[in-house]
């Protein structure tokens, strides 16, 4: 759980760069914990979500059907981490008045407004952003923000069998400890290297900007805490 002021330092090192196009929205508190025994991608109600934010023009859709397409794409392996998840094309509203701008991506587990509640209609949504869709980095960006999700819902109370005093996430958070990244970021970018099935140049944000690199011992660690957490 993230107290105030972790959050605070969280969201500053989140936000530090004005070039950041790949955010989650952090969590304050736990949030549910959805059941793995029945791996699905839900289409969101865009009808809904149109009247939810409406005031801040956030859902664009215009690409729904691309990034819904997408969606379908994403491992298997990565699936338990998505139960209810749904995918909204478009600018998350909480993010884009965090950014300034329309994050690329966004997971969002507790659905968090720009005027900084939560607890609204898009909580456990995905948000990939018409940009992304046109400039064809949508698979890559989706598989960042299931990096997130896989962390959050997955990675905290799993354990390696060596390990059990230090929690999964922890211990690959600690794999991407950085002067001056957010090792969440950089972490939720080894899922683009790690479970990437495209040939093309990877979208890979954080690692560009840091030029960063993960090692095949480290991918080769998030793939088996996948596995080991997914069961
Ligand atoms: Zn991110």
């Amino acid at each position: 759980m993230f107290t105030a002021p972790k959050l605070l330092a969280l969201l500053t090192s989140l936000f530090a760069t004005v070039l950041l196009t790949l955010v989650i929205v952090a969590p304050r508190g736990e949030a549910d914990t959805p059941s793995i025994d029945s791996p699905s991608v839900d289409k969101v109600d865009l009808r809904l979500l149109h009247e939810a934010v409406s005031g801040h023009q956030v859902v664009d859709g215009q690409y729904q059907e691309d990034v819904l397409e997408v969606a379908s794409t994403i491992p298997a392996s990565l699936q338990p981490a998505l139960k209810g998840t749904k995918f909204v094309n478009g600018c998350h509203p909480w993010a884009t008045k965090e950014l300034g701008s329309c994050a690329f991506g966004t997971y969002d587990p507790e659905g968090w407004d720009s005027d900084d509640t939560h607890g609204h209609e898009w909580t456990n949504t995905i948000w990939v952003s018409s940009q992304a869709v046109r400039t064809g980095k949508a698979s890559d960006v989706v598989l960042h923000e299931v990096g997130h999700a896989v962390v959050h819902n997955l990675f905290d109370d799993c354990y390696f069998p060596q390990q059990a005093e230090v929690s999964v996430k922890e211990l690959l958070l600690q794999s991407f400890a950085h002067g001056g990244a957010n090792p969440a970021e950089l972490l939720a970018d080894a899922f683009v290297v790690a479970f990437s099935t495209h040939s093309d140049d990877l979208h890979t944000h954080y690692f560009d900007d840091f030029n960063f690199q993960a090692s095949k011992e480290v991918l080769l660690k998030l793939r088996a805490a996948v596995w080991l957490c997914s069961k």
